[in-house]
């Protein structure tokens, strides 16, 4: 038995790049070691990564000359692993993997069998699931010995009943897999457990979560499970964005189609790429850069964001029956004080109220004490998430193991 100790990476592996983060299990946590990525995986890739005392490396990929790609990506990993941190070995990674179809409620340790099912996902995320399988790929080909453990973004959002998950459409569609998804399911499911250490009511009531990044979406959660999801069939869905349009009547693309002489891609770059805050302002996609800018048009941008999250939040708070809380997080969530200080005045019918200098202050209850909704700003942690995750399924493998 090795005396090195075991390290779980976590990876989110996308087109052109891949973020990774490294964690140490201790008996009662996971200790971040590392994170970074790896960058221009098919040209010349290169690794910037921190340790958790905030130093800062970045190194050019030495790599064999033939290799790029995914397969650079995990020589990366493995030659900075071997370089800083040598009493350690790698013993699993985990992987954010968008989509898990109707079939994965929870992670779940890929085997080929497993592989190919998360293949056949491949048409209802075009964008991502490709990306994030080719690692798992060339980590199943070359370092078989590790244990892979997929951890998806819909998941949490299986317990979400089936009138919410149907599309009002003819019924073969949701056979064929046209259903309400819904996404972030990572970073709900790690406010869903940080909760509890915050406030009762919103770990047991009827709480709305606002994911709010680059990509956003909201959750109604009962008792910390998902009820529904602003996010549908893929993460367009829902809230603008940074560069999604969110909820579209499908009449404009048809529109687009007939009379605008776009075909399938262009539409997917305009709703994917050119659209959101970037679209509305003409200026930027970031919201502080938006915040910063006296232009009217980043002044509407974030006035039609934020009256599609009241909008959005109404029809949430009927999916639940009422509402006891809300939580902001995500980059726009737990850092834009006048977006939550107007959302908030905004939900004034629904019981909010706002305590401004809590809000100004950074402090985790911005509500006042009289509020009859509580309003808690928690940071989120998909990649802890994700190593906890990883950690549980290869404890539940290793104890479900016959003895030798
Ligand atoms: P991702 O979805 O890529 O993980 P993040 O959760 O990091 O994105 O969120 C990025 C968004 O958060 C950007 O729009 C950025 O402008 C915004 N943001 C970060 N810090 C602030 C801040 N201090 N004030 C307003 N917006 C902020």
């Amino acid at each position: 038995m090795s005396d090195l100790t075991q390290v779980i990476a976590v990876i989110n592996a996308g087109s052109s790049s891949l973020k990774f983060s490294l964690y140490e299990p201790q008996p009662d946590a996971l200790r971040f070691l590392a994170g970074g990525q790896i960058e221009a995986l098919f040209t010349a890739p290169r690794l910037i990564a921190h340790g958790a005392d905030g130093g800062h490396v970045d190194l050019p990929v030495r790599t064999e000359a033939a290799t790029l790609g995914h397969e650079a990506a995990l020589d990366a990993l493995i030659e900075f692993l071997r370089v800083h941190f040598t009493h350690h070995t790698l013993v699993a990674i985990g992987h954010r993997v968008v989509h898990g179809g109707a079939r994965y409620a929870r992670p779940v340790r890929v085997d080929a069998e497993v592989l190919a099912a998360l293949e056949r996902f491949i048409p209802l995320a075009p964008l991502h699931q490709p990306h994030n399988l080719a690692l798992i790929r060339v980590v199943a080909a070359r370092r078989p010995e590790l244990a892979q453990v997929a951890c998806f973004d819909t998941a949490f959002h299986r317990s979400q009943a089936r009138v919410t998950q149907a599309f009002a459409l003819p019924h073969e569609f949701a056979e064929r897999g046209v259903l309400r998804y819904g996404f972030h399911g990572l970073s709900y499911e790690y406010i869903a457990q940080a909760l509890p250490a915050c406030d009762a009511k919103a770990a047991t009531g009827r709480t709305v979560v606002l994911h709010l990044g680059n990509g956003a979406s909201m959750c109604a959660m009962r008792a910390g499970r998902s009820v529904a999801s602003t996010m549908g069939f893929t993460a367009v869905d829902g809230l603008p964005m940074g560069t999604r349009c969110g909820n579209l009547d499908p009449g404009v693309l048809l529109f687009c189609l007939d009379h605008l002489g776009m075909d399938a891609r262009a539409i997917e770059k305009l709703v994917y790429q050119q659209s959101g805050l970037l679209g509305m302002s003409g200026i930027s996609s970031d919201m502080r850069t938006l915040e910063a800018s006296d232009d009217p048009r980043a002044r509407e941008a974030i006035d039609i964001y934020i009256h599609r999250i009241g909008r959005e939040l109404g029809s949430l708070a009927a999916a639940l029956g009422g509402l006891d809380a809300i939580v902001f997080t995500a980059g726009i969530g737990q850092n834009s004080v006048a977006l939550r200080e107007r959302v908030c005045r905004d939900a004034a019918w629904l019981g909010v109220a706002i305590d401004p200098a809590a809000n100004r202050a950074g402090e985790q209850r911005i509500s006042t004490a009289a509020s009859r909704v509580t309003v808690l700003v928690v940071p989120t942690d998909e990649e802890l998430m994700i190593a906890r995750h990883t950690r549980a399924v290869l404890e539940a493998t290793a104890a479900t193991r016959p003895s030798p």
